[in-house]
């Protein structure tokens, strides 16, 4: 198969070469093969990219919302119809399976386009408070900073409603999933917006991001991403009094309560978490049932688990697919044996190779009994298919054991009715829980509680992260 060769980035409204000669390979999860260089760009294209931003920023942010909306509207438009090549592209750099890439990968991130479309609409951007008039005004130049996980999702969420909002955004996508960056950056172009609204720098995480979170000219840093470095990208920012908003990890919790529905809550517990992976920051990874129905709850997440077959991700019956890279197997295969170093127990999976697939980065989708909140997986990201079964005595226990970690992303509660799951919901120490299986809802607001993050994506309060207020007082 040929290599596809980039050496451009997309600055000010024009594909230019890249001030860099060095370049990131691009590399199909499934196959391991080379399928694309793209520039590994540095501070050179970063200092072109925030400068293209900037002059474009006053235009941008003092046009009216009707205008920014015609643009967005041709973007939507252009999502839509690239739908085919996105889940391709997402398929090829990510190794999701075909149907996942096709429902979520795609289609999510295009759901989420157009409901800002109705947004902006309906936002007000000028208030009366009193004797004061309050206008919501654009943060200005936004540096966007986004992983590999849900590539053109992370992307979409953040940069729709930055412009949306009326900035201007500099883009450094993951080093692992360039190619969804350079789609959306052509969708961008496609759809006309005005040159430097917004701008697409690929690069590695230490060069082109760490530029980008320190330029002097970024007014905010809008970062989705491992703990480690976004607790970096805090501290800059906090040097250099910028805006943040921050989309860290999770280790969400999927709390099982007597009277609940145990079939179901155990079938879509053990989805949710197998599905892309178990690359989702908010997936339920710790499933927490009562200890009377502990070994029910066991021989249930091993059936649902046995659909879990990892295979080729261009297959449409194929449900798990590779995990992105080399090094995140290898992080994966690593928990799991210190898990049984510690005690757990493997259902199902295990840190072996899965012998039917000897190329590609593959890991076992794995189930863990006897999982204890001492334990590294039952306390730190592990961000591959293992979803690990922890038992509580009573309710107190399951919120102890449900907050016992450092983040507080997401979470699910099951219980004999939606009264008695808000009750334990509403003391979980978490930005999101769905109650008795309830649907992702994309306007509503997601983020993090405690270390997974500050801020929220989605919907309106996705919105006004982007945006500040000024007050202007008049003579009562
Ligand atoms: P990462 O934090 O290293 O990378 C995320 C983004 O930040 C990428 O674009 C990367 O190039 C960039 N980056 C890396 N170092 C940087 C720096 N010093 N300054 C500025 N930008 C930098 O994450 P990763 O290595 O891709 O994944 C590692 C772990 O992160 C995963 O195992 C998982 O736990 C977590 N993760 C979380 C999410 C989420 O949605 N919350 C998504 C992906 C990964």
């Amino acid at each position: 198969m040929s290599v596809l060769s980039f050496t451009d980035q997309y600055i000010g409204g024009k594909w230019i070469p890249s001030a860099s000669a060095e370049t990131v390979e691009v590399l199909n999860p499934a196959t391991e093969q080379v399928i694309a260089l793209v520039p590994a760009g540095g501070a050179a294209d970063v200092d072109a990219a925030v400068a293209a931003a900037r002059s474009a920023a006053r235009a941008w942010g003092a046009s009216h919302k009707d205008y920014r909306l015609e643009f967005l509207g041709h973007l939507v438009t252009k999502l839509a119809e690239a739908q085919p090549e996105l889940v391709e592209t997402v398929v090829a750099e990510l190794g999701c399976p075909v149907g996942f890439a096709t429902a979520v990968q795609a289609a999510l991130p295009l759901g989420v386009a157009e409901s800002y479309l109705r947004i902006l609409a309906d936002y007000e951007f000028e208030e009366q408070v009193g004797n004061s008039t309050v206008y919501h005004e654009p943060a200005g130049v936004v540096g966007a900073i986004t992983p590999w996980n849900y590539p053109l999702h992370q992307i979409v969420a953040k940069v729709v409603p930055a412009l949306a909002a009326g900035c201007v955004v500099v883009l450094k996508p993951a080093e692992d999933t360039p190619l969804t960056a350079r789609l959306f950056a052509r969708l961008v172009d496609e759809a006309g917006f005005p040159p430097g609204v917004f701008n697409l720098v690929t690069g590695i995480g230490t060069a082109a991001g760490a530029a980008l979170a320190a330029h002097p000219d970024v007014d905010m840093v809008s970062f989705t991403g491992s703990t480690a470095v976004g607790r970096q990208i805090a501290e800059q920012a906090g040097r250099g009094v910028k805006r943040v908003a921050l989309e860290l990890g999770g280790k969400s919790a999927c709390v099982v309560l007597p009277g609940a529905d145990l079939a179901k809550a155990v079938n879509v517990a053990v989805a949710n978490v197998f599905n892309n992976s178990g690359q989702t920051c908010s997936a339920w990874t710790r499933l927490l049932v009562p200890e009377e129905q502990y070994a029910q709850v066991l021989t249930l997440a091993t059936e649902a688990a046995a659909k879990f077959v990892p295979g080729d991700p261009t297959r449409p019956e194929t449900r798990v697919g590779p995990v992105v890279n080399a090094k995140q197997r290898e992080r994966v295969r690593g928990y799991l044996n210190d898990a049984v170093g510690e005690g757990a127990r493997v259902l199902v999976g295990g840190p072996q190779p899965p012998e039917h697939l000897p190329t590609g980065f593959y890991v076992r989708p794995t189930v863990l009994a006897d999982v204890t909140t001492d334990m590294a997986v039952a306390r730190e990201e592990i961000f591959g298919p293992v979803i690990s079964v922890m038992s509580f005595h009573d309710a107190e226990d399951a919120l102890r054991i449900a907050n016992a970690t450092e983040y507080g992303l997401a979470g699910a509660v099951w219980a004999a009715d939606d009264n008695e799951a808000v009750a334990f919901a509403r003391r979980m120490d978490t930005g999101q829980v769905d109650i008795n299986g309830g649907r992702f809802n994309l306007a509503a607001p997601f983020g993090g509680y405690k270390g997974s993050g500050i801020g929220r994506e989605l919907g309106r309060f996705g919105l006004e992260e982007y945006l500040q207020t000024k007050s202007l007082q008049f003579r009562v």
